[in-house]
């Protein structure tokens, strides 16, 4: 049909992914939805998105595997950017696959990703890459840092950390020295220790088309450097949301997006917005917009993979989302009384089909929407607190 755009992938289609986790399955939930066929390439036929995909490729990133994807879908995106570029190339000759392997080397290595935002110009965490932190340079170099940006100083590996993996936040010389070592011949990056306000995250929507959507800013609570607490509208000043859509459209634009990407920034006081990192793939902070917008983040990343029109990304209602890491399930792997959550209006849950519970890991979220932030809020904790 010449009417339709050569690049839309219309429903009935298959779509392809790398890496079978949570974000895979909640992506293949709203592809299904919408008519497409799902495929996962992944380690293990257990994996949340493996379970509820229509075909599973169980292995590594093989040429092999790679090829039987490719053999059999129109389209492949991805839900993890630690993903050996190389593989999405030698997929991206075969098959469509978004997004393009440029943003993956970006996001995988902080110090390219600082680099490259701090060019477009945008603003990002003051930093310093030291290449073998454990050498008598290295340590050299990372005394200048501490006397540049003061303690504590946050030490993060520039390649394949999350959730926390890979950081070390220093107080002082004695132990920046003892991190210094162990991480060796490791490169890391030394980043300032922002003094925020607040954190808050963007999503951003790019498709084939190059049409652009930027949700509402999303605000976010930590606890030992992995997302807890999500809620949407955040308590941002319509300057800050400006300031948000404007970075996110830069991001999108410059790195050539298609896909859904998300950016993680600090809201500092009398300073704004100053960009943590970026994540070019459906985001944690995300999964609230699955009850509380118009379009989800995962309906946006089919919708923008396939070059359909970008859903509205407007809220539905306020919502709050609590993650539920492993630390809730006994040590015999009894999982928490997940009914008592549910008698909390307007609470959902979500699990992700994980059968081993570790400390950290994330098996599933509560979203509670609500009249007003506080009420979803307050919902979400009520809920959460039933479980613990
Ligand atoms: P990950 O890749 O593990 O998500 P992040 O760099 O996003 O790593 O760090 C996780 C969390 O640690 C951040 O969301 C923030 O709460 C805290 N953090 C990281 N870097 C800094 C910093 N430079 N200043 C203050 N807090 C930070
Ligand atoms: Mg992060």
């Amino acid at each position: 049909d010449s009417a339709l755009n050569p690049k839309t992938i219309r429903p009935g289609a298959t779509i392809g992914m790398l890496g079978g986790g949570q974000l895979g399955r909640m992506f293949f939930l709203a592809a299904k939805q919408m008519g497409y066929h799902a495929v996962v390439l992944t380690d293990s036929e257990g994996s949340p998105a493996a379970l509820v995909a229509d075909s599973v490729i169980v292995g590594d990133y093989t040429p092999q595997n790679l090829e039987k994807l490719a053999s059999q879908c129109d389209v492949v995106t991805l839900e993890f950017e630690n993903i050996p570029d190389a593989a999405v190339q030698h997929l991206a000759k075969r098959v469509p696959t978004f997004p393009p392997a440029s943003i993956l080397r970006i996001a995988q290595d902080r110090h390219l990703e600082k680099r490259t935002l701090a060019e477009m110009p945008l603003p990002v965490t003051p930093f310093r890459t030291v290449e073998h932190p454990g050498s008598e340079a290295g340590i050299k170099e990372l005394s200048e840092a501490a006397a540049a940006f003061g303690f504590p100083l946050i030490l993060k590996t520039a390649r394949s950390g999350y959730d926390g993996k890979g950081q070390k936040k220093v107080a002082n010389q004695e132990e920046l020295i003892a991190a210094a070592n162990e991480f060796g011949n490791e490169r890391i990056v030394a980043e300032k220790m922002i003094a925020f306000e607040r954190e808050v995250s963007v999503l951003v929507a790019r498709n084939q088309q190059g049409e652009t959507a930027v949700y509402p800013l999303i605000e976010n609570q930590h606890r030992n450097h992995i997302l807890a607490i999500s809620h949407s509208p955040a308590a941002a000043s319509p300057e800050i949301e400006k300031a948000a859509v404007q970075i996110a459209e830069t991001v999108a634009k410059k790195l050539d997006l298609v896909g859904i990407l998300c950016v993680e920034l600090f809201e500092v006081p009398g300073e704004g917005l100053i960009i943590n990192e970026i994540a070019p793939r459906p985001h944690n902070s995300g999964h609230l917009t699955i009850e509380g917008s118009s379009t989800s983040q995962f309906e946006q990343h089919v919708r923008a993979v396939c070059g359909l029109p970008l859903g509205d990304t407007s809220p539905r209602c306020p919502a709050a989302m609590f993650n539920l890491l492993g630390d809730l399930w006994g040590d015999d792997g009894s999982d928490p009384p997940f009914e008592q959550a549910l008698t909390v209006p307007g609470v959902s849950l979500h699990l992700y089909g994980k059968t081993e519970a570790r400390p950290g890991r994330k098996m599933g979220h509560l979203t509670a929407v609500g009249k007003t932030v506080e009420e979803a809020l307050r919902r979400v904790y009520e809920a959460y607190e039933l479980l613990v």
